[in-house]
């Protein structure tokens, strides 16, 4: 069985972002860029699955500028059998990206896609639903717990009341939750494996797709500085204020 893990190349989660002085967007000059942590957790998946023989190849997409071939080495680090890289200098927005995946599917045949269920730079999670929908396949989001018997998969999601599990019948679309696992750190001989695994180039011309935004963004701006909270003596005062200065009862 083979399983696609899709991995985007984001401004690393320990960054202090900053808006650029013209409000257009976020600075991205000299800042670190590091895989999306979801899609590590992906990745992760991906290679517990094949340690577990369960899955015979993981396959690794990554849309974006020609550094993502970074991010790609690093899940091929960590254990994946070969990527494949779709390079675009230009913005790219999740309908975009899951019909280039959608393409990719079409090509690979892949039982499993597994993606994060969000990137941390757009907070969007969207691509994932999207996917399943454009290829009519199952779908399994917020991944806590994920396990294959026989040809169905049992997937665990954590929602409001508690956990739901569910079965679903392949090919399916997965997105990873936090609590799903933890991502193993690439080892130095695995590194330097990874050098040698093969990476396929392709643009996002050679499947055809039109990539042009459909949202467009009219502002970027910090959000307003918190001011300094006050201590109060009691809860009657609480209460005052609460009626008389937020008049929030
Ligand atoms: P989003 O819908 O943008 O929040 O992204 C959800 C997931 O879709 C991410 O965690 C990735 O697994 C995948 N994804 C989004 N954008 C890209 C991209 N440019 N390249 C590869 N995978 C992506």
């Amino acid at each position: 069985m083979k399983v696609l893990v899709a991995v985007k190349r984001v401004v690393d989660y320990n960054v202090k972002v900053r808006v650029k002085s013209d409000n257009t967007g976020i600075e991205l000059t000299n800042v670190k860029m590091s895989m999306n942590p979801f899609d590590e957790i992906a990745v992760e998946e991906a290679i517990r699955l094949k340690e577990a023989n369960k899955v015979s190849e993981i396959i690794i997409v990554s849309i974006g500028p020609k550094q993502s071939q970074e991010t790609i080495r690093t899940a091929l680090a960590m254990g994946a059998d070969r990527g494949i890289l779709i390079e675009t200098e230009s913005e790219i927005q999740p309908l975009s990206v899951a019909k280039l995946l959608k393409e990719v599917c079409d090509q690979e045949k892949p039982e499993l896609v597994i993606l994060g269920k969000q990137a941390i730079d757009d907070d969007a999670n969207q691509t994932g639903q999207m996917l399943s929908a454009l290829l009519n396949w199952s779908q399994g989001t917020f991944a806590s717990k994920l396990e294959i018997e026989e040809d169905k998969l049992l997937v665990t999601r954590e929602i409001d009341g508690g956990l739901e599990t569910l079965k679903l019948t392949m090919p399916s679309i997965i997105t990873t939750d936090l609590r799903l696992n933890e991502p193993r750190y690439a080892s130095l001989p695995n590194i330097m494996k990874a050098k040698k695994k093969p990476i396929e180039e392709k643009k996002p011309e050679d499947f055809g797709i039109d990539i042009s935004p459909r949202l467009t963004t009219l502002k970027v701006i910090e959000p307003p500085k918190r001011e300094a909270g006050v201590m109060l003596e009691s809860i009657p005062q609480l209460v005052d204020k609460l009626k008389n200065e937020a008049k929030v009862i």
